[in-house]
């Protein structure tokens, strides 16, 4: 599942490539994929003659921001990808929503299993695309009108590449909380855009057990997790996200960082730090990944 450096790969590859793109027309292949407006037939009403000013993204959620102010939000979920195809380009049985440019070219939402779902809303709430802050929702519940687009991440938690999320604002969110490590992570309230990739590879860096509860951090603890959370995500970035089964950039190609991941999907390897085999255990439903040695079990957890 797309997590936040592979959906900021989508949006910087779409920024380049389609940003000042004027949609003509779009053809909707599967019905449910649309979310908002309703029926469908209204959504390629209402997106038909749309240019497309910028691209960016909020927690796991492409935005495409149009030039008369709407927003178009773009939410891949499980398999979906957004990619720019030429013209000639052989039709794919898996687009789900093809948006035909003014120029020939089509920006085709690609989607196997048919999760992720595409919204056209009024503007308003979001600054700036992809530096959120967790206090600017409550502003903008504030006599918003419904549907804004800023309403629809008003449960999100801080984007933690965002400026305002520092060591210190971090540590103010995890004071007092007894959930453990890996759930906290996971938690979309709590931070956005992460998820099980790399919530592991960021608490294998940090040598933080997934168990271990985020109240019993110390202060050099905490920051060495901010640290790395920062780290994989950049990473990750740079490396054109992590592709496992669906996910590909907008240019339809697979990203490099899966080969480049220390722990996830590592069960029984050797540690690249310490050469004991990495171990794999299920926490809240979720597969996680950690090594025993270097992430030391919480006192009194019991055997993980
Ligand atoms: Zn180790």
């Amino acid at each position: 599942m797309p997590e936040l450096p592979e959906v900021e790969t989508v949006a910087r590859d779409l920024q380049r490539w389609v940003a000042g793109a004027t949609i003509m027309d779009a053809t909707i292949h599967w019905d449910r994929t649309i979310r908002h407006p309703q029926p469908p037939e209204r959504f390629v009403a209402e997106i038909a003659g749309a240019t497309i000013e910028r691209v960016g993204r909020r927690a796991k959620t492409v935005l495409l921001s149009l030039a008369d102010g709407r927003v178009m939000t773009v939410a891949l979920r499980m398999t979906g990808a957004l990619i720019v195809a030429d013209a000639d380009a052989p039709a794919d049985p898996y687009a789900r929503v093809v948006f035909a440019l003014e120029d020939g070219r089509e920006l085709r939402y690609r989607d196997v299993r048919k999760f992720g779902r595409i919204g056209l809303w009024p503007g308003g709430g979001l600054r700036s695309v992809g530096a959120g802050r967790g206090t600017r929702s409550k502003r903008v519940a504030e006599g918003a009108r419904r549907y804004r687009i800023g309403e629809l991440f008003s449960g999100h938690g801080p984007e933690p590449l965002g400026r305002g999320f520092t060591a210190a604002r971090f540590a103010e969110r995890l004071r007092g909380r007894s959930a453990k490590l890996k759930s906290l992570l996971l938690d979309q309230s709590f931070i956005a855009g992460v998820g099980n990739i790399y919530a592991d590879e960021a608490l294998w860096r940090a040598r933080l057990h997934p168990l271990r509860t985020a109240d019993s951090l110390d202060e050099h603890e905490v920051r060495r997790l901010h640290r790395t959370v920062r780290r994989v995500l950049r990473e990750g970035i740079a490396n054109r996200g992590a592709s496992f089964s669906d996910y590909v950039g907008a240019n339809g190609q697979p990203g490099a960082n899966a080969a480049r991941l220390s722990v996830y999907r590592r069960a029984e390897q050797p540690c690249y730090r310490c050469g004991r085999p990495i171990r794999r255990i299920v926490v809240g439903q979720r597969s996680t990944h950690f090594c025993p040695h270097c992430q030391r079990e919480p006192v009194g957890s019991g055997p993980a």
